[in-house]
């Protein structure tokens, strides 16, 4: 499901785009202790030097994607719209210091639902890919990545047909695959 995109700022980049899809939790955020989620606007922490790679990503032309999978929704202990507070904390935070999210989207399913938008299913991606076509943008597969630190997400982004980096493997953070990616030092 889409929670977020920046329409008026991609509709100025038609044509055939790169896309970094991000994995939130553990990627964007520090990761809530294990069977713990962010529940709440307090709980975001945002890790370090995530602006500097989320600033990199605009820099270098990129579209950047937040792809993220949310059970707590399915299990009732985060309600959409806590989910939506989260997300415009995320967003607010990353754009006050000049980085920008240009689009998320969440499952709010549990693995028994069966949907196909829980990664390691590429729903997500697609539903993405329809809205930036809305907008005339076609994302160029070859020259886009998913980062994320679980094996779904390098599943979920190898199945879409894009080039993956799991964070914690190749490399340890964000602003490293960021750097990796680009060629920014
Ligand atoms: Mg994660
Ligand atoms: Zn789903």
């Amino acid at each position: 499901m889409r929670a977020y995109l920046r329409k008026e700022a991609l509709g100025s980049g038609a044509g055939l785009r790169p896309v970094i899809f991000l994995d939130r939790d553990g990627v964007i955020n520090k990761r809530m202790p294990v069977h713990c989620h962010v529940l709440c606007e307090d709980d975001l922490e945002i890790l370090p030097d995530v602006y500097e790679a989320v600033s990199i990503i605009n820099e270098k032309g990129y579209i950047s994607i937040v792809v993220t999978n949310q059970r707590c929704i399915a299990l009732g202990t985060l309600d959409e719209a806590g989910f939506f507070g989260i997300n415009d904390r995320m967003i607010s935070d990353l754009s006050s210091c000049g980085a920008f999210v240009d689009g998320v989207y969440y499952c709010p399913h549990d693995g028994s639902d069966g949907c196909s938008c829980r990664k390691p299913g590429t729903g997500l991606f697609e539903e993405a890919e329809r809205d930036l076509e809305a907008l005339g943008i076609t994302i160029d597969r070859q020259h886009s990545w998913m980062i994320g630190d679980e094996d779904t997400d390098i599943e979920a982004g190898g199945r879409y047909g894009v080039n993956t980096v799991k964070i914690g493997e190749k490399v340890p953070d964000l602003l490293a695959a960021v750097r990796m990616i680009t060629g920014k030092q």
